[in-house]
């Protein structure tokens, strides 16, 4: 560690968090990890479970920390999507023409424990557990810290802070107090539940093990993800207010009477099903976009304090390991220069951070709904058919989110011009055919 390099405080040990520890603690930075949480290695976080979808990008930032071969390890592969009927009916939708196109099932906790693991093997970085931060003074560069178990106090300066403390950041808060910041907070109207299918007789599958598996019906929505001891861990999503809704759903009764008209094969396999529904908290999903990611060439923000987004891409995660590859290269091209590190580091990812807001709110419409539209299915496998044929230059939109590093206002401008040329190619189809048989009709 040299001498001369200032130290870098963190606020979040998440997944940005501890990742980016790593990417600095590597490059010989000081490094200072605060959480209000305790450390997740000692097993006692009581939360929800959450498996996330680990996919071509955030196994990149990995890969740079030498760590994705292990979180590969916990994980497990899903080829596509199961959607499920309210009838039973199943069928399966690839996510990409070749074998490797695959996103990874991982339980959010295995990969955070990896993370801080790999920080912590660090002898320039350490963490400190239980510490929530409650206040920054930009000015004055130091931050106050709660000891959640004692209740003290203490104030901490610091030389370069880095807000990954979540959606509801409060390094974000401080840094932007008197600032011209825009800051947009949109929540959606459904919330999110966490239940367990649990595994079947010996440990087996109670599913297709290698896919995600979803179950459309509009108004609501649940998703599944394997883990990899044989049970399914299960997204339901529904509006707060209505009928069907949360505010609905108030006893044991009710809950089984929803399930068993929406989810029919879902209630023998959830033998707690009513009891799970009690216990588990609904969560908010939220997205937010700012216009002020960093300040002074002493404060950044990264992950979900800079830009959450709703899991219906599963790429909140994604992003914000790709926040930490990008941040650590602009760290390197502008050495001892944070403010230009950070301005480009904003400059770079705040577009495409926005684009992928964007594109996980229109993708809660497609799994809830238009999943089950048959011209969208046919249009599926249109594009898969041309991808194999075409190879890489033509996929979907979803294969460019999942499958690859191009970033996501890219894949978005890509995937406009496949859709204007398909429209033109069956636009011009049409017109070659209607002439045809207008030619056809005057010779007869
Ligand atoms: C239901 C759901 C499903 C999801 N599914 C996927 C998926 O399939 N794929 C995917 O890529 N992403 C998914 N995500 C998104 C993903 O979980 C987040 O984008 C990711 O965790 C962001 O990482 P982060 O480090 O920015 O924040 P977090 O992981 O939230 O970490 C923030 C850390 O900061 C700490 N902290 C907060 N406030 C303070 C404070 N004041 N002082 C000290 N510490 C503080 C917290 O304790 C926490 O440890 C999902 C999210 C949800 C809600």
């Amino acid at each position: 560690v040299s001498q001369n390099l200032p130290t870098i405080t963190i606020i979040g040990a998440g997944l940005g968090g501890a990742a980016l520890a790593i990417y600095l603690g590597r490059r010989g930075f000081p490094v200072e990890v605060y959480d209000l949480r305790t450390d997740l290695r000692h097993g006692t976080f009581i939360g929800p479970s959450m498996n996330l979808g680990l996919s071509r990008r955030g196994l990149m930032a990995l890969e740079r920390l030498g760590l994705a071969e292990g979180a590969l390890d916990r994980a497990i592969p899903m080829r596509g999507r199961v959607v499920h009927q309210q009838d039973g009916e199943t069928s399966f939708q690839p996510y990409g023409g070749r074998p490797e196109h695959v996103i990874n099932a991982i339980q959010r906790r295995d990969i955070n424990i990896a993370l801080v693991a790999a920080a912590d093997a660090l002898d320039n970085v350490r963490f400190r557990f239980g510490r929530r931060c409650l206040e920054v003074d930009k000015a004055a560069r130091t931050a106050v810290f709660r000891d959640e178990q004692t209740g003290r106090s203490e104030n901490v300066g610091y030389d370069v802070l880095i807000g990954a403390d979540g959606v509801f950041s409060a390094v974000r808060a401080w840094m932007q107090r008197g600032e011209r910041a825009d800051y947009l907070q949109e929540f959606l109207d459904w919330g999110w539940k966490e239940l367990r299918i649990p595994a079947g007789p010996g440990g087996s599958f109670p599913f297709e093990r290698n896919a995600f598996h979803l179950w459309p019906r509009g108004h609501s929505l649940l998703f599944a993800h394997p883990n990899l001891d044989g049970s399914f861990t299960c997204s339901f999503v529904l509006p707060f207010e209505g009928e069907p809704g949360f505010s609905s759903l108030t006893t044991n009764d009710s809950v089984l009477r929803f399930f068993s008209r929406e989810f029919p094969d879902l209630v023998s396999l959830i033998p707690d099903l009513t009891e799970q529904f009690c216990r588990n908290p609904v969560v908010n999903l939220v997205t937010t976009r700012t216009s002020m990611w960093h300040y002074g060439g002493s404060i950044a923000l990264l992950g979900d304090a800079a830009h959450a987004v709703v899991p219906f891409y599963a790429q909140g995660m994604n992003a914000a390991l790709e926040d930490c590859a990008v941040l650590d290269d602009c760290i390197e091209r502008h050495p001892g220069d944070w403010q230009g590190a950070f301005s480009e580091y904003q400059s770079l990812r705040r577009r495409h951070t926005d684009a992928l807001a964007e594109l996980s709110k229109r993708n809660f419409l497609e799994l809830s709904d238009r999943v089950r539209s048959p011209f969208l299915r046919a249009r599926r496998f249109l594009d898969i058919g041309l991808s194999r044929l075409l190879d890489d230059r033509w996929t979907t939109l979803h294969s460019r989110v999942t499958n690859t590093c191009i970033p996501y206002a890219d894949a978005v401008e890509m995937a406009r011009r496949q859709d204007r040329l398909l429209a033109w190619t069956g636009g011009s189809l049409a017109l070659l055919a209607t002439y045809g048989l207008v030619w056809l009709l005057r010779r007869s």
